[in-house]
């Protein structure tokens, strides 16, 4: 434990050296909350043109507007100056790719344990799943009408926004 992260903090403290937004405050400057998937392949900030400051990002497996999703939203849109929404899936996912019963059968496998009690959020159709998770937002009794809410797919290949609804 003492030195797993020696190497991160190293990096840590080279990023400080230089770090001059000290003070800087939380509001999403661009007006821009993100929902995307914790896939390694999708940069947020980097492939919308946005930097520090810019935007709130709540990112998850596939990318989907849970319960703590709309949570972050509607403090978002309230209370951190957020105006437009992007829900932003992406293309080989995972969790749009394998099904229940996969992913618990892998998993079970790389721990070498019972893994058929853990939920997973899969996707069986990506596209019927974007367009009911920005319905989600849209419709969500403390996010106003004034929000614009999209959803796109994410191409992993390209790095191409497609917007879907
Ligand atoms: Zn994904």
């Amino acid at each position: 434990m003492a030195h797993d992260f020696d190497d991160l903090l190293e990096a840590n403290r080279q990023f400080a050296a230089t770090f001059d937004s000290s003070g800087f405050d939380g509001v999403a400057h661009a007006g821009i909350a993100i929902v995307t998937c914790m896939d390694s392949r999708i940069v947020p900030l980097d492939m919308l043109g946005l930097g520090l400051g810019d935007a709130k990002i709540f990112r998850n497996p596939g990318g989907r507007v849970t319960a703590q999703a709309l949570e972050a939203l509607v403090l978002g849109v309230h209370l951190l100056r957020v105006d437009r929404v992007l829900v932003i899936p992406h293309t080989r996912c995972a969790m749009a790719s394998a099904t229940l019963a996969e992913l618990r059968e892998r998993v079970g496998e790389s721990a070498g344990l019972d893994a058929t009690w853990q939920p997973f959020n899969v996707v069986e159709d990506q596209r019927a799943a974007l367009r009911d998770d920005v319905a989600k937002v849209r419709s969500h009794p403390l996010i106003p009408e004034t929000t614009k809410v999209g959803g796109f797919l994410y191409d992993v290949d390209t790095g191409l926004l497609e917007q879907l609804t």
